[in-house]
């Protein structure tokens, strides 16, 4: 049986963070040893520390895959759904009280498969959702299989001859559906993808951050992107941002990892627009009677 105050101390010594916003009976993770995972679950719990976001008032939704275990380690009001419906519960939280802060955390077979209609029509309505994404480009957790964001020609167990798709750009997808803010991080860039996912918290209306994730374990392996390191340190080589972005030619752009805020938009916020309905229908009902 573990002992949550010895794991609390013990932890104490690591990070403030670990024992203030994580559930430590849970931990350790379930992920392997140099998944991206847990950088990234630290980057939007670093967001919300930065933010001084209440836990009381902060959700954190998920669906299924690897990185929707995060809902299980972190310790706010939480909640682990279904596959790719992480969005529709959200949409329902969101509506019954938008005064909380709700942020979806989902792989990129989650959200952009199973779940790509939720994505597309949450994007559009403009709801002020958060949405991470942790995107390693494979299932992880149901054995490596092939995701929407899957580059052209890699190996994974269901394309062994390589995959003849092209793949999803998910911040660029929900940008084009409707979403007010998108950007990208990466594992890699800590200190960036934590400011990105601040402001996209701050942001009124749909936000989502793409963040580039690591499977050494299957994407990477079957890949042969040698280890966690290697794979990071891709990410480190391989990067630019939109700012530099802009200069490139799209020769230039190929095979590079564009990061930072792509688009920024101010649309009226879905769960004030409906309020605003509620307000002007109860008055005309009232100026009726
Ligand atoms: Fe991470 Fe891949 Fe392991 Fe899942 S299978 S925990 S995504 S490294
Ligand atoms: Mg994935």
């Amino acid at each position: 049986m573990i002992n949550t105050a010895d794991v609390r101390s013990r932890n104490a010594k690591v990070s403030n963070l670990i024992n203030k916003y994580m559930r430590p009976e849970h931990l350790p993770t379930i992920w392997c040893a140099g998944c991206g995972n847990g950088i990234i679950m630290r980057d939007v719990v670093q967001a919300i520390e930065n933010l001084g976001l209440s836990r009381n008032d902060t959700i954190i939704v998920s669906g299924i895959g690897c990185s929707s275990r995060a809902a299980g380690y972190m310790d706010f009001n939480t909640i682990h759904t279904t596959h790719g419906r992480a969005i529709a519960f959200a949409t329902g939280i969101k509506l019954a009280n938008p005064k909380l802060e709700v942020i979806v955390i989902a792989g990129d077979g989650d959200i952009s498969a199973i779940g790509g209609n939720h994505l597309i029509h949450a994007a559009r309505r403009n709801i002020g959702l958060t949405v991470v994404v942790m995107n390693n480009n494979t299932y992880g957790m149901t054995g490596g299989q092939y995701s929407p964001t899957t580059a052209t020609d890699s190996i994974s167990p269901t394309t062994p001859f390589g995959n003849l798709d092209r793949s999803f750009d998910i911040a660029n997808l929900a940008f084009g559906a409707g979403a007010s803010y998108s950007a990208r991080g990466s594992a890699y860039h800590v200190t960036q993808t934590i400011s990105l996912i601040q402001e996209g918290i701050r942001h009124k209306g749909f936000s989502i951050i793409d963040v580039a994730s690591t499977c050494p374990t299957y994407y990477g392996r079957e890949n042969k992107l040698g280890d966690a390191v290697d794979m990071l340190t891709w990410q480190r080589d391989n990067s630019v941002t939109v700012e530099k972005a802009a200069k490139m030619t799209p020769e230039e752009l190929k095979g590079k990892l564009v990061i930072g805020l792509l688009h920024q938009n101010q649309y009226k916020e879905f769960t004030f627009a409906y309020e605003e309905m509620i307000r002007t229908l109860y008055k005309e009902r009232e100026g009726n009677e």
